[in-house]
């Protein structure tokens, strides 16, 4: 099978890091647990979401998300048994395809750098399976697909659901 994983909410945390970020600036004490649902900016006072929202053009932002539970351990045993591509949206924020260059470099150096799509859309990939937290990107990819649960994709429906990599495993090895 070839296998499209997308990084942000799917491999790397960045609940966590917005979560850490906003509790420094603003002296706050939001927990994970409280994100039920929505954009991390929309569980935070409205004179708070610009600051969340600029997180993601601060440098070292992608750099430095800690990798999901299970999520290095998985990806390697897939990738010996798969074809497997990260996918990941780069063009978005231009400092993070280094940033995030680096990451698979530190968190993941197994992944080759043939096996590393840093992109804008991904419909235009092609293959069998891919994993992504935005339901935007599954509705058009022609493959199968898993939606990796994300508090802003909880109302989405239709979709497989996967809400950690030991479920990946079981679906895949
Ligand atoms: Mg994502």
């Amino acid at each position: 099978m070839t296998i499209f994983v997308d990084m942000d909410d799917v491999l790397a945390d960045t609940y966590g890091k917005h979560i850490e970020l906003y509790n420094k600036e603003h002296q706050q004490d939001l927990h994970i647990n409280q994100i039920t649902s929505g954009e991390i900016w929309h569980n935070v006072p409205e004179i708070h979401k610009k600051s969340i929202k600029d997180h993601a053009l601060q440098p070292g932002f992608f750099r430095n998300l800690k990798p999901f539970k299970d999520a290095i351990q998985v990806m390697e045993a897939l990738y010996n048994k798969h074809e497997v591509y990260i996918a990941t949206a780069a063009t978005q924020f231009p400092n993070s395809l280094l940033e995030k260059s680096e990451w698979l470099d530190e968190h993941m150096p197994f992944i080759t750098w043939q096996h590393r799509i840093m992109c804008g859309d991904k419909f235009i990939l092609n293959g069998d399976l891919l994993i992504d937290d935005r339901t935007y990107n599954l509705e058009k990819f022609e493959g199968d697909t898993l939606l990796y649960n994300s508090p802003h994709n909880v109302n989405d429906t239709g979709y497989t659901r996967v809400s950690n990599w030991l479920e990946i495993a079981e679906r895949l090895l």
